[in-house]
């Protein structure tokens, strides 16, 4: 059966991107299809500036949308990175198959950093080395699918690497895992500024729909989403990216085609409007479910340690091959 495997960053609230570029699709299909797990990849959050008790409670809350938006323990295996220690134990291995130059390519190193330093912080060096951290939580579990947003096939596409020089080098130990992507809104823009991914750590909260907000703070966002001088509405996301931003965003609450809706409108506030519904009611359950869940957290205690325990199991005999093959002795 194809393994999947993805997470998401207890680094803020969870956004309309991280819902519609993976969650959704986690839920919608690939829980249903393949052996999957989905992580709160924690250890990750704290590559950045971070408050502890932040963290916590963000990773918290990131295993209960999770579940509210689908994910089914009965299907899927729930958890949170740093309660598997198979994760830091394979990062090293890696680490002694990556470079640095790898590492400094990677476009979100380079953004992320630049932001901690216009933020007058210094950079971390587990910022550098998250991409690796990220290729050992996909390979741990021999990995064939991880279905992220498009920001992220860069990182995927480093493990691969990783994978296919450390099978080169040490005999065959990991699957080659491949990325794959949602045909529509697989990066959706900040509404504020359309040239941006929406990004939940980023500091523009009107341009970042949540997947908390209320539906009036929603409708407010959208309406107020940054578009165009521009009159007519055509999907054309080289030159017109808020406008298509919506479409895409539209298309995907709906099922529809970008290009095909934008026929059917002849002003930005009618599209704004349809899309502030359709987002509303795409998220109403999600939020709803997600409040049933705060009221227990028990519930979603008992699945994070199951969970744990599961994923465990499974990384435990891959990581430990790999600790063998790069010349490790195993405990006497
Ligand atoms: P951060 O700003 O801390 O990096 P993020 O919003 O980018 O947060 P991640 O935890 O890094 O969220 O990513 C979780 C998943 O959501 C990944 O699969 C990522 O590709 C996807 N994702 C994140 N932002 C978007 C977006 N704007 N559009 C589509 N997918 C997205
Ligand atoms: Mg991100």
């Amino acid at each position: 059966m194809t393994r999947v495997f993805s997470g998401v960053k207890p680094t803020g609230h969870l956004t309309l991107g991280n819902y519609l570029g993976a969650m959704r699709r986690w839920a919608a299909v690939d829980q249903h299809r393949s052996d999957a797990l989905f992580c709160v990849v924690d250890l990750h959050a704290l590559t950045v500036d971070h408050d502890p008790a932040r963290v916590r409670r963000l990773s918290r809350q990131a295993a209960s949308l999770l579940l509210a938006a689908g994910l089914d323990p009965e299907l899927c295996t729930v958890f949170v990175q740093s309660h598997v220690d198979e994760h830091a134990r394979l990062s090293y291995v890696l680490e002694c198959v990556a470079t640095d130059g790898e590492m400094r390519r990677m476009i979100q190193y380079k953004e992320k950093a630049a932001r901690e330093r216009v933020r007058g912080g210094s950079v971390r060096l587990s910022l550098l080395t998250y991409p690796v951290l990220m290729a050992a939580d996909i390979l741990a579990y021999g990995t064939d699918e991880v279905p992220v947003g498009e920001d992220q096939t860069q990182h995927v596409e480093l493990a691969r690497d990783l994978a296919v020089r450390f099978n080169q080098r040490y005999g065959h130990t990991f699957v080659v895992p491949r990325a794959t992507s949602p045909a529509v809104a697989a990066r959706v823009m900040n509404l504020q500024e359309p040239a941006s991914k929406m990004g939940k750590s980023d500091d523009t909260g009107p341009g970042i729909v949540y997947l908390l907000d209320e539906p009036d703070v929603v409708r407010k966002k959208v309406m107020r989403a940054v578009t165009d001088s521009g009159r007519d509405v055509v999907y054309d996301p080289e030159e017109r990216a808020g406008l298509a931003n919506l479409l895409e965003i539209l298309a995907a609450c709906t099922d529809g085609e970008p290009a095909e809706l934008a026929g059917g409108y002849d002003s930005y506030g009618a599209l704004k409007k349809d899309t502030a519904e359709a987002v509303v009611e795409m998220l109403r359950p999600v939020r709803e479910r997600h409040m049933e869940l705060s009221a227990d957290p028990g519930y979603v205690d008992g699945v994070l340690r199951e969970g744990a325990e599961k994923a465990r199991a499974m990384a435990r005999p891959t990581v430990d091959d790999a600790y063998r093959a790069i010349g490790l002795l195993p405990p006497v």
